[in-house]
């Protein structure tokens, strides 16, 4: 009844008219003013000059001070494409489509032109882009057919204190990919042009950077900065997501104006939290102005993305819920309040066992202090720490490299890929542990992807090329050997997303009801598919979505990456139409050969035992096969929260395992 009562300020659907170009360039013109108000701006010639002087640069900076945006336009404007492109890479989808489309109006040209981006399953990049956004993946993958990056003049890997996988490896990539262009002009080749590098953080680590790439010089931007009140939580609550909850209504009813910012791990949570928000808003006193929940995640379309950076009507509130996207890469104007739950989603593997996994996890002191940055941009500010200071005190001083605690098999594979045959030996900035190594080259082995030898094979060729970790990669081989690439392709596109099920927690049983229409026997795989042609049978009418609790701006998602996916099969010259047709046990045959490691068995006292790593698993409620007994079962996805859940569940026959990876369960007979 309630969510009929209000009307909120839904995203008004904009008319999907191109700007002119005079309206384009007169967006430059007004941007102009605001660029040169930027901390930056006064060091923009000092920064042209090191750059042009230096092989290597490190530049730290505050957060929000302009770094991402501005300093490629320098260096455009400096000459520095003259000779290729300026790419900057990130770590994160969101932030790179965001900052390419506002660099793309600071220079005054429609985005894909001279300013595009390039992200896994989206590139608007062309030929004549001189400033380009990437995420540190598509680097990777750029660099299988074009090992020397020729096309790039600059090659800016901007938030390095955040030490993904990927920008560790690219850092020893680009070193000796940089030191191989200068000793080929050194040789005498006129047709090679030298590459720059520029290394960009918001934390003061430099000096590390520094002494990695041959004690590049370092440049320190101060940002401006207001004071910033902490408050702690007395007690440590159990809840987050309903103290951050709580607080938002305090804030709003106490604080002066002013957005409010909260911190959450992902998508699901801040789903949630939307929905609480805009449930309490309908009890707010009359006299209270509006508060409006702004969600900010990677499947969001870029109208409502959009809305993040526009002001709150006046007498409103916005309150915007992010992960740990808004810490150093995006920068959302008008925060005054933060609202840190002290948590995050880390990736996690655990090499004793082999197994990766994602956890929620406490925060370090410096995201912490990051986070609480957040509030003083414009103004002082207030932050609510929702942990006692004692938790905060207990915090790490840093976190870890993700290159020391995740699965290194990706990075492993394009290693591989680009030539270099030994990774053990490859000049990491932190060397990953020896046994994480161990285990991924083996992993990589029983997915036939190295030889006996530890030599790239074929299949791991072609896996290292698709834009997909190596599990997915190899379903998708294997699909056109069973005949099923259509199926394996829906699935997959389908586990891009988080769920494409909505469950109201007012309305939780007639979602279960619903879903039932769609329920397979088999489990999550084909319960998944099976809602997908439903979906393609009403064309994916919105209505339909609604009474059905799907979430149409998931599916559209979903629907988007199936589109790619199959644009990509077609390239690698598959054929993606290629179908099983109704032996849907077939399509789950042909997930095993790449998630053969992810499988359990039911145990006696019926809990499921993992078979790598024998650790007890619990299917999750989300799940349709939960407190479903099955002989064997195969998971997608390993969850750590209170237990370690399993997500995305089908069941198998334990005789299937055997032959789903031969090099894996040996010749003996499950
Ligand atoms: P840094 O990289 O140093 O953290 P950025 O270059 O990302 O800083 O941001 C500089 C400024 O540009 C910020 O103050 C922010 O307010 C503004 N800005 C960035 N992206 C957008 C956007 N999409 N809309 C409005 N303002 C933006
Ligand atoms: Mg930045």
């Amino acid at each position: 009844k309630r969510q009929q009562q209000h009307q909120y300020d839904r995203p008004k659907k904009i008319a999907n008219k191109e700007p002119t170009t005079e309206a384009i360039i007169a967006k430059a013109k007004d941007l102009k003013k605001h660029r040169e108000a930027l901390p930056i701006y006064t060091a923009r010639d000092i920064i042209i000059k090191e750059v042009k002087e230096n092989a290597c640069v490190v530049i730290v900076g505050e957060t929000g001070s302009g770094k991402t945006t501005q300093i490629p336009q320098y260096l455009l404007e400096a000459g520095l494409a003259a000779h290729g492109t300026i790419s900057v890479t990130q770590p994160r989808r969101v932030a790179a489509i965001n900052l390419a489309k506002r660099v793309a109006e600071e220079v005054g040209t429609p985005i894909g032109q001279k300013v595009g981006y390039s992200i896994r399953f989206d590139d608007t990049s062309s030929k004549d882009s001189l400033i380009k956004y990437m995420t540190d993946g598509i680097m990777l993958r750029e660099l299988l057919s074009d090992r020397l990056l020729l096309r790039y003049s600059v090659i800016i890997l901007d938030e390095a204190h955040e030490r993904t996988l990927r920008t560790d490896i690219l850092f020893g990539m680009v070193k000796s990919i940089q030191k191989k262009r200068a000793d080929m002009i050194q040789a005498g080749r006129r047709d090679i042009q030298p590459l720059k590098i520029v290394i960009m953080s918001a934390t003061l680590d430099a000096e590390k950077f520094s002494e990695y790439f041959y004690n590049a010089k370092i440049m320190y931007i101060s940002g401006r900065m207001f004071p910033v009140k902490i408050l702690n939580t007395v007690e440590p609550q159990s809840d987050y997501v309903d103290s951050a909850l709580v607080t938002a209504f305090q804030i709003h009813q106490d604080e002066a104006p002013g957005d409010i910012l909260i911190f959450l791990t992902g998508q699901e949570e801040i789903e949630s939290l939307e929905k609480l928000i805009e449930e309490y808003a309908v009890d707010l006193p009359p006299t209270v102005g509006k508060l409006i929940p702004c969600p900010i995640f990677a499947a969001q379309d870029s109208a409502t993305q959009q809305k993040i950076f526009e002001p709150a009507p006046h007498g409103t509130r916005k309150v915007i819920l992010a992960t740990n996207i808004a810490e150093t890469s995006i920068t959302i104007p008008n925060i005054r309040y933060v609202v840190d739950t002290g948590c995050h989603k880390s990736r996690g593997y655990n090499a004793k066992i082999g197994i990766e996994s994602l956890l929620v996890e406490p925060i370090s002191k410096s995201s912490a202090r990051q986070r609480m940055g957040r509030a003083g941009r414009e103004a002082p500010g207030l932050c609510f720490r929702l942990y006692t200071e004692d938790s905060f005190d207990q915090l790490d001083e840093d976190s870890i490299p993700e290159i020391k605690r995740c699965n290194l098999e990706s990075a492993i594979l394009s290693l591989k890929a680009t030539g270099i045959e030994d990774p053990t030996k490859f000049d990491f900035m932190d060397r990953p542990s020896k046994s994480g190594l161990l285990k991924s080259l083996e992993h990589l082995y029983a997915l036939e992807a190295l030889d006996d030898t530890g030599a790239l094979t074929e299949i791991g060729k072609k896996m290292a090329a698709f834009p997909v970790d190596p599990p997915y990669a190899k379903v998708l081989l294997q699909s056109e050997k069973m005949e099923c690439t259509k199926e394996a392709i829906e699935i997959i596109s389908l586990l891009s997303v988080d769920t494409i099920f909505s469950a109201p927690s007012s309305k939780r049983e007639e979602a279960n009801e619903a879903r039932q229409k769609f329920m397979s026997l088999d489990g999550d795989h084909l319960t998944l598919l099976n809602t997908l042609r439903a979906y393609e049978s009403v064309k994916g009418d919105r209505d339909w979505c609604r009474e059905n609790f799907i979430n149409s701006r998931h599916m559209r998602h979903v629907m988007d990456v199936r589109k790619q996916l199959i644009e990509f099969c077609e390239r690698a010259g598959m054929d993606p139409r290629k179908s099983c047709g109704h032996d849907l046990e077939i399509v789950l045959k042909c997930f095993l050969a790449g998630f053969f490691q992810n499988t359990a068995l039911l145990q006696p006292d019926s809990t499921y035992k993992s078979i790598l790593g024998g650790l007890t698993v619990s299917i999750h409620p989300s799940s349709t096969l939960f407190g479903k007994k099955r002989e064997a079962i195969m998971y997608n996805e390993l969850v750590f929260t209170t237990k370690h859940y399993i997500r995305g569940v089908s069941a198998l026959e334990s005789a299937w395992l055997s032959q789903a990876a031969p090099k894996y369960f040996g010749n003996r007979h499950a």
